[in-house]
């Protein structure tokens, strides 16, 4: 008899689970409390400046490799688009000075024995310093284990993980950091070109899965908010929905993908994290100049990262809990003129959005981390996933997808009802 399986959530975890079970020949039912899949991870159209666009710029690293393989799985891959070499043209708003980080396309760091390839004024003693971070353990913090100042911090160090952790680098976790540079720096050239939805992401990581689901025979409820579990010895009977309540069989499962306020409501007792960061995203409507890369990382400016799509120059500014109270209007000022100068464009501000994610990612630091659950949980056809579940990773579309892969194994793996 064909299984069932409750996926609550749709937001890249949730429809990762989905595909994988789907593909499994399960039935799946997926539940999603708001009107559009892809959670923190999706497109819509915006007014102000006459674009679909996307809640964040979402950046994946070619060593992404589960990421990947879900995009894969969905027939997307070719939607996530980079340079053929992992290069990284950055400028210095501060003095001006450009240049471009080349880790090339070998699955080895040579990069950083060649100096032209490295980040100009830094030496291999610079780069030899940050190898405690590649075993560092999960409670111990970035400052701690590596120096957070100098060229090479200021110029690499310091734009990468921030990025990677949503939090001042120092204050981070060493062990999520270490994972991160494992999984990418040192894997060489290879696994850091750097991946971009250019057409969207909903169109590439979020509506072909829909499409996929719905052509197994899937259902995708929306506006189904879960709003209790029964819970009865040892798992779950039913999901209650508000309007409706569905009864869950002997041998079926359910998976909750969703954030961890809603999970710790609605599982009381589980632990999550309970601190999390914003990132502010701008997107100006503009046609970026013809030479421009489709990536430039920004020191000593407000911007991080500035990226060109059709129509349109966005920028990602990481821990940006600094930024929610600036009025909209200076915000957006302020960041044109970081704009005008990493382009090298001119002229009055253009039609602008502003996109503020509270609650973006939770706080990668050690104590947030050591309050993530694993997958499993104390009801046996229950199960979690989630980028702030026990990944090893921080919040990224990585882990998220690791997270439903492993959510849906444990279903898989459950034993006959
Ligand atoms: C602005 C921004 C920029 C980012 N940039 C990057 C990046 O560059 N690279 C990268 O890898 N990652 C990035 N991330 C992180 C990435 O977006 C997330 O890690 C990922 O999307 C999280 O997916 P998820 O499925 O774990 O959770 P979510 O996306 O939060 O999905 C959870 C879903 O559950 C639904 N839900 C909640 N409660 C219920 C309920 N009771 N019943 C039913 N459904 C419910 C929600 O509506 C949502 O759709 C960024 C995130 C943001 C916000």
């Amino acid at each position: 008899m064909q299984k069932t399986v409750h996926i609550i959530g749709a937001g890249i975890s949730g429809l990762s689970a989905a595909v994988r079970l789907a593909n499994a020949n399960f039935k799946v039912h997926v539940h999603e409390a708001t009107q559009q899949a892809g959670g923190r991870c999706r497109s819509y159209f915006d007014a102000a400046t006459n674009l679909t666009i996307d809640n964040g710029n979402h950046l994946l690293l070619s060593g992404n490799r589960h990421a990947i393989a879900y995009a894969r799985s969905i027939g997307t891959e070719t939607g996530l688009v980079g340079p053929k070499r992992a290069q990284f043209p950055f400028v210095d708003l501060t003095t001006g000075q450009r240049w471009q980080l080349d880790l090339g396309d070998s699955r080895l760091p040579l990069w950083v024995f060649n100096a032209s390839r490295r980040v100009p004024d830094t030496g291999l003693l610079d780069y030899l310093a940050l190898m405690p971070l590649i075993w560092a353990s999960p409670g111990r913090l970035v400052g701690d284990a590596i120096p957070s100042d100098g060229t090479l911090y200021r110029r690499l160090v310091q734009p990468l993980l921030l990025a990677a952790l949503n939090v001042d680098p120092p204050e981070g976790s060493a062990g999520l950091a270490g994972a991160v540079v494992r999984e990418t720096l040192l894997a060489g050239g290879q696994a850091c070109r750097p991946l971009i939805a250019r057409d969207g992401l909903s169109a590439v990581l979020v509506e072909p899965a829909i499409k996929l689901l719905q052509g197994k025979g899937a259902s995708v409820q929306f506006g189904h908010e879960l709003r209790e579990f029964s819970l009865a010895a040892g798992s779950v009977g039913e999901l209650k929905f508000g309007t409706d309540t569905v009864a869950i069989g002997s041998g079926d499962a359910v998976i909750m993908a969703v954030p961890p306020r809603p999970a710790a409501s609605l599982l009381p007792g589980l632990k999550t994290p309970t601190k999390f960061r914003a990132i502010v995203n701008a997107h100006f409507r503009c046609d970026p100049p013809n030479d421009m890369p489709p990536l430039i990382g920004v020191v000593g400016g407000l911007v991080e990262w500035l990226f060109a799509f059709p129509q349109r120059l966005s920028v990602t500014i990481s821990n940006g809990d600094r930024l929610l109270e600036m009025p909209r209007e200076e915000l957006a000022q302020a960041i044109w003129r970081d704009i005008c100068k990493a382009a090298g464009v001119q002229g009055e501000l253009p039609p602008w959005q502003i996109v503020r994610e509270r609650r973006a990612t939770f706080e990668a630091t050690p104590e947030q981390n050591a309050l993530r659950p694993g997958a499993a949980t104390a009801y046996r056809n229950l199960f979690l996933a989630g980028d702030w579940t026990d990944t090893g990773l921080p919040a990224t579309i990585e882990g998220s997808v690791r997270s439903g892969n492993r959510a849906a194994d444990l279903v898989l793996a459950m034993p006959q009802a």
